[in-house]
């Protein structure tokens, strides 16, 4: 019986120091590094939530997949290189992480709609990783949204995600329905702070009711 469930506890152990293992790697990476919100929380505890979604919230099991999540945003905003997450890491989660990186290179509107474009063209784990992406940032912008963002911003970038998220759909009816939420959460925070809707153009409201998903 013993020597029965010996295996997989070694194998969830080693899964655990994978990714204990990326984490240290990211923490280091975006160690200078604070998130927009208006609390500037250090960055890496947006990689963390990201991961948690996935292992906590939508069941995901695959360490490989959760060292990605970890290191998602690593390329795309910190010095390291595709080569180096290979190195650490090997081929598969640098390919996956590479999936979700935008090219700074381009003008951030140009990269935001690569976003909405790229994004049916991605793997299945690569959709999970952008899905769950998605939902901490929305919960980031209900919660606490950058300084300086007005309503109309704020509601363009829900639109944008939305738009995005679309793109991605297929590939976890868990996460797709956590998003939904997680977007109806975030449009019913901006309808109470618009309150008399000053703010927010009479366009932009209509969008807000027309486009709540069922
Ligand atoms: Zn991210």
């Amino acid at each position: 019986m013993t020597s029965l469930a010996s295996p997989p506890i070694f194998g969830a152990m080693e899964s655990s120091l994978e990714i204990l293992r990326a984490l240290h790697f990211a923490a280091d990476k975006h160690r200078k590094q604070r998130r927009k919100g208006a609390d500037r929380d250090p960055y890496i505890n947006h990689p963390i939530a990201v991961a948690e979604v996935l292992a906590r919230e939508a069941g995901v099991r695959s360490a490989k997949l959760l060292q990605a999540a970890v290191l998602h945003d690593t390329i795309e905003d910190t010095e390291t290189t595709p080569e180096e997450l290979e190195r650490h890491f090997g081929r598969r989660v640098r390919r996956l992480v590479e999936e979700v990186t935008d090219d700074k290179k381009l003008p951030s509107a140009e990269r935001k709609r690569l976003q909405i474009e790229h994004a049916p063209k991605l793997s299945k784990q690569a959709r999970r990783i952008k899905l769950a992406d998605k939902i901490c940032n929305l919960r980031d912008l209900a919660h606490t949204p950058p300084k300086g963002w007005n309503l109309e911003r704020r509601i363009r970038y829900l639109e944008w995600s939305r738009q995005v998220v679309a793109g991605c759909r297929g590939a976890s009816p868990k996460l797709e329905r956590l998003f939904d939420r997680t977007l109806r959460v975030a449009r019913a925070a901006i309808d109470r702070e618009s309150g008399g809707g000053h703010e927010v153009p009479a366009a932009a409201r209509g969008t807000l009711r027309r486009r709540r998903p069922a």
